[in-house]
């Protein structure tokens, strides 16, 4: 069925002919000991440095250290207004409107604060439906807030497995869960590319059975922000939350991105919490008066954000504004189902790829499962140069990123793991 063929001349064909392969130089690729590019393939856990962000991030140290607090409307790139600079772009790789659109805190945070206001639990409808590998970040915040409404973590969280013996989770079993109790289920909170076996869930779908059965829905999309196209506004979920240094490459620990959905822009109803950022634009440094609910997703930020963070989110999304998700999704899907073949190719019955198969349910991550291996073997993959991911007990995360990561990397990567099994 593919059009992939074996052998290193391949790649090396296959990278000759990618529109994008020059984006590579454009970052910096971390070295071995002797000064050789590592074969990269963490971007799923920390996106690598552009090498413009290092200017972007002098801008405004320059600014600051030549302006001070006049860096807030002076600045080459006013700092009062400094979010609204990422929306378009952010919104464009989310697949939102600019109004459904904030950079603002860290991911867990908004996660928070996105169940502040979507998750009103009644005595009646209090549960929280979580996908059963969610990242640990996700759950535990999710069995707090149940606690935080004196509920009981275990009675009110509903887990969707997957079937004994099988990795991914099935639409027909969520389906018959909330059969069973959609009606005790205020909210649906789903990693939207699962951390761990890298399955891309059907959002549309999702959001319309949660809907149907009267839940809020929302996605965790950290493992989908820069990676797939998650139409997010299309797809019809209350709220989205990602982080920005994954697929986004803007640095360790940067900011997050939150959607909120359209229709709840002008919903003053909504319980939430709010700071002086939360407040109309227009009169927020009169600092007297009625609070002003900002509307759109604008109006869930708190406090004056970090600039420096910013800037850094700012030169990754404007590389992502230049490239556009769809060629970057085009590439991902020929470089990733290269991965596969060559995974395939190696005929060994130890290994399996428990990733979906059909690329339209996954992004560029495979999760390869390896048989009776234990961390020595990731150990050996790292001596030999791969920097990848190991998650217990027996799975390899490998990331092929579009943006920097070449068809000859992948073809290195499989060769050296080939040699350690
Ligand atoms: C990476 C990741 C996190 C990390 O949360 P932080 O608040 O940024 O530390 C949380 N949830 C998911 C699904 C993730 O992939």
């Amino acid at each position: 069925m593919s059009n992939y063929t074996l052998g290193r001349d391949f790649a090396q064909q296959l990278d000759k002919e990618d529109q994008l392969a020059h984006y590579r130089n454009q970052f910096h690729i971390p070295k071995d000991k002797n000064g050789d590019d590592l074969i990269y393939l963490c971007g799923n856990s920390l996106g690598l440095q552009p090498k413009v962000t290092k200017d972007y991030i002098n801008q405004e140290l320059e600014d600051w250290a030549n302006l001070g607090v006049e860096g807030h409307t002076e600045g080459k790139n006013p700092w009062l207004p400094y979010h609204e600079f990422l929306t378009e772009s952010m919104a464009k790789v989310v697949g939102a409107k600019p109004i459904e659109v904030v950079v603002m805190n860290t991911l867990t945070a908004n996660l928070h604060f996105m169940m502040v206001s979507f998750y009103k639990p009644t005595k009646k409808r209090y549960k929280i439906l979580i996908e059963a590998d969610a990242f640990p970040s996700d759950k535990y915040a999710v069995e707090s807030q149940l606690r935080h409404h004196g509920f009981d973590d275990k009675e009110g969280l509903v887990l969707w497995k997957a079937r004994e013996g099988e990795e991914l989770a099935n639409y027909e079993d969520l389906e018959a869960i909330l059969e069973a109790q959609g009606d005790e289920i205020a909210l649906i909170m789903i990693g939207g590319v699962n951390y761990y076996t890298g399955q891309f869930f059907d959002f549309k779908r999702i959001a319309a059975l949660g809907h149907k059965n009267g839940c809020m829905v929302g996605f965790d999309c950290a493992h989908g922000a820069g990676n797939v196209n998650l139409d997010l506004h299309n797809s019809g979920a209350d709220f989205a939350v990602w982080c920005t240094y994954k697929y986004m490459n803007a640095g360790p620990g940067s900011l997050s991105g939150c959607f909120v959905h359209e229709r709840h822009a002008h919903n003053k109803d909504l319980n939430r919490f709010t700071g002086w950022w939360s407040h109309n634009k227009e009169t927020r440094f009169n600092m007297r008066g009625e609070f002003d609910q900002l509307p759109g997703a604008e109006g869930w930020q708190l406090s004056n954000p970090p600039i420096l963070s910013m800037a850094a989110i700012k030169a990754s999304a404007d590389i992502f504004a230049e490239v556009g998700m769809e060629k970057l999704t085009q590439k991902s899907k020929k470089l990733t189902g290269y991965f596969e073949f060559l995974l395939n190719e190696l005929n060994n019955s130890d290994i399996k790829i428990i990733t979906p198969s059909n690329p339209n349910e996954r992004g560029c991550q495979l999760s390869i499962q390896v048989k009776n291996a234990d961390k020595a073997l990731h150990h050996k993959l790292t001596e030999s140069g791969v920097i990848s991911d190991w998650r217990e007990p027996d799975v390899i995360r490998c990331a092929p990123v579009p943006l920097y990561n070449s068809f000859e990397d992948v073809y290195n990567m499989v060769e050296r793991l080939k040699a350690c099994l």
